[in-house]
């Protein structure tokens, strides 16, 4: 029977440490989000964020657009906030509602838009040059809040960062270990790979096209499953007493799982996460943090 990583707990912790350092800043830093259309769900994560920020005392503005909106208008409105010295942080809303952008033909990549983020307030760490700033780093380091000038100068992943302080809290020395990261999305496997490399662990990404997922996951000492399919990961693809982070966010009858069947891998694993209540508060917590780092590392020039 494993034992249950309870990501609010530690989430709170999170958001307390982001409080103080926000308290010992000259001013709030500053948050906007950019929401196209009505889609519930996405604006159910934009209202957390924004409630999350007003907790720890960070400014969080949300910039509304139709959901018919320009590509132009989109563009004019990412480069207003680059410019805005209120705004530490920016977020896009994904996914983009199938109407948008009727004046782009092809439909724009997401990609398009987040190249446009200034990189020293991309939060979400998806411009190619922070994910290219993390793959090139030699040894980790921590990169979250902090206001020490000599850390490296990049933003990450908050949900990779989620799942490395979750494996943290087992208190398991990573050299060495076998993790297998389910996923290749920039958002969580690259990074989240990147990251475990980092601390030592020997790392395989699997991905929609991996012939053998239960050879693969089976072997693993710590399992990251970020595939947003819902139960993918079952018994028979876990090593018994192996970390199981679950990244999924899948919504099925109205009631949110996991890529994980939580019930039949807690039998097997030594560490599991829940859905919801695992990764998900803490990627908001780290979010919030980016915001903060963000704000200071725009003192010490990126
Ligand atoms: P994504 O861009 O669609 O990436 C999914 C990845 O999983 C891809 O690399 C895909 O492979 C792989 N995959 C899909 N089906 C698979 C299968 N049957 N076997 C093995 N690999 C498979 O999605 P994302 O944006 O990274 O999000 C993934 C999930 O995480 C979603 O449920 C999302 O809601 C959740 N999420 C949660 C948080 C949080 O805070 N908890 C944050 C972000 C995302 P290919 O590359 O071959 O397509």
């Amino acid at each position: 029977m494993s034992s249950v990583l309870d990501g609010r707990k530690i989430a709170d912790k999170v958001l307390a440490e982001i409080k103080e350092e926000v308290a010992a800043l000259p001013r709030p830093p500053g948050l906007a989000v950019v929401l196209i259309g009505r889609d519930p769900a996405s604006r159910l994560y934009v209202k957390n964020k924004q409630k999350a920020a007003e907790q720890v005392g960070i400014s969080c503005y949300v910039v509304r657009f139709p959901e018919n909106v320009s590509i132009k208008r989109v563009k004019q409105e990412i480069a207003a906030l680059n410019k805005a010295s209120a705004i530490d942080g920016i977020i896009l809303q994904l996914p983009f509602p199938s109407l948008s952008f009727p004046d782009a033909v092809p439909r724009p990549d997401p990609l398009c838009f987040l190249r446009l983020i200034d990189p020293a307030k991309d939060i979400d760490g998806l411009h190619p040059l922070n994910l290219g700033r993390l793959c090139s780093l030699k040894e980790a380091a921590p990169i979250s809040i902090s206001s020490d000038p000599n850390l490296p100068n990049l933003l990450v992943s908050p949900t990779a960062q989620a799942v490395m302080k979750l494996i943290r809290e087992t208190g398991i020395d990573l050299a060495g270990k076998k993790a297998v990261v389910v996923s290749r999305s920039n958002l969580v496997g690259k990074p989240a790979a990147l990251l475990l490399l980092l601390q030592d662990a020997t790392v395989t990404v699997c991905h929609s096209k991996t012939l053998d997922l239960v050879r693969e996951t089976s072997q693993a000492d710590i399992l990251v499953a970020a595939a947003g399919v819902p139960g993918l990961i079952t018994k028979k693809h876990i090593k018994k007493g192996a970390i199981v982070i679950d990244v999924g966010i899948n919504r099925v009858d109205d009631r949110l799982v996991g890529d994980v069947r939580f019930n039949e891998v807690k039998q097997k694993a030594g560490w599991i996460t829940p859905v919801p209540g695992g990764v998900g508060p803490l990627t908001v917590a780290y979010l919030l943090g980016n915001v903060v780092r963000a704000f200071k590392l725009s003192r010490v020039a990126m």
